[in-house]
């Protein structure tokens, strides 16, 4: 079984929310669509559901053009950013909602329903009101309900987005336990890296409604498309420079990395920089402290960098530090030998 989607395009009048999109998704597989506010994402899962009418391209699920089929006998589950749970129905009266609908009997209704609550972290919240649920437990209901019948592809809408921090981290970790614990077979809509990284075997990463570059989280984060993709996926500064015996010298100082001789093209996420040792002398110009380090902003010459450092002992603005780079945080743009460029 597989989802491909080939030259797809979806126009809202005269403006093109989706370009030519090709993509396949394997049986059991999960894939983020990535990208900013506005660059399509909910656009091209929503034409795959059906809810979008195709203004060129093709949507095939099993070799099977699904032009003309309508969303519900797609047999395709969804779940968006606010749920949507009836309001009137307990949680397992919205858990069984598919199930009823696929005339599924009552006992075996409502083993299904708790084999799903348990799944999602919900065991014995059957009677519960779903109105009196949290925000997270609302979005383990919705995610319940859309996996109870089974469908041959879940559509996940930004399905983290209205919840904080700390909820959407876990329930990322937890959202990815139960896919593979399931089997789903999965397209994600998310404008978030860390969530996409998480959840996804593979990540579409979309830009102005074009599919920018398809790869594994480290293919992408390693290897980005190009210096937009790069710097959609945090990368904030781009450097040009020599490889020579798996040595790249740069301007910020020399890195091992596996790269052929010759002309390489690295971007360096902030954690590349590392202050404290190193060969290479700066001047802080700024901290904030983040979650669980410190972001510096750096002049080095006249070029400025973010860096991270701990959150023990940081420099302050107008320090001045050494630094190096650190290969863990380093993205290859372009070089001879670039996996992206075969
Ligand atoms: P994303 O999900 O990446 O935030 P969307 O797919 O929602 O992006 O939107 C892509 C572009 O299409 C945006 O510029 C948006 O304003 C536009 N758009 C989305 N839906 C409609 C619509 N129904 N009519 C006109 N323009 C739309």
């Amino acid at each position: 079984m597989v989802l491909r989607l080939s030259g797809v395009t979806v126009r809202y009048r005269d403006f093109t929310a989706v370009a030519d999109a090709d993509l396949e998704v394997a049986d059991g597989e999960v894939l983020a669509l990535l990208g900013p506010s506005g660059s399509g994402k909910s656009t091209l899962l929503r034409a795959v559901a059906g809810l979008e009418p195709l203004s060129g391209g093709v949507v095939e699920w099993d070799g099977v053009d699904l032009a003309g089929i309508a969303v519900h006998r797609r047999g395709f589950g969804l779940v968006f950013q606010d749920g949507q749970l009836f309001p009137h129905r307990d949680v397992a009266g919205n858990v069984a909602f598919g199930l009823r609908m696929a005339r599924v009997p009552a006992a075996r209704r409502a083993d299904r329903v708790a084999e799903l609550l348990r799944m999602v972290g919900l065991a014995g919240y059957q009677r519960r009101k779903v109105t009196e649920l949290s925000g997270g437990e609302q979005q383990r209901v919705a995610l319940a309900r859309a996996l109870a019948p089974k469908p041959k592809l879940l559509l996940l809408d930004e399905p983290l987005s209205a919840l904080d921090r700390a909820l959407r981290d876990q329930l990322a970790v937890d959202l990815a336990e139960v896919l593979r614990t399931a089997g789903t077979t999965a397209l994600l809509v998310t404008h978030d890296q860390d969530e996409a990284f998480t959840v996804a075997d593979r990540v579409a990463v979309l830009r102005a409604g074009r599919i920018t570059q398809v790869g594994t989280p480290d293919e992408v984060y390693r290897w980005p498309a190009d210096d937009q993709t790069a710097e959609f996926l945090g990368v904030t500064t781009i450097l040009d420079a020599v490889a020579s015996d798996g040595v790249v010298k740069t301007d910020l100082g020399p890195v091992e990395l596996a790269v052929p001789d010759g002309p390489a093209r690295l971007g360096l996420h902030p954690s590349a920089v590392r202050v404290g040792a190193g060969s290479v002398r700066g001047r802080v110009t700024a901290r904030v402290h983040r979650r669980d380090h410190v972001r510096l902003t750096i002049e080095v010459g006249d070029r400025v960098v973010a860096a991270v450092a701990p959150t023990l002992g940081a420099p302050e603005p107008g320090d001045e530090v050494r630094l190096g780079l650190d290969a863990d945080g380093i993205a290859v743009l372009h070089s001879r030998g670039n996996p992206t460029a075969h």
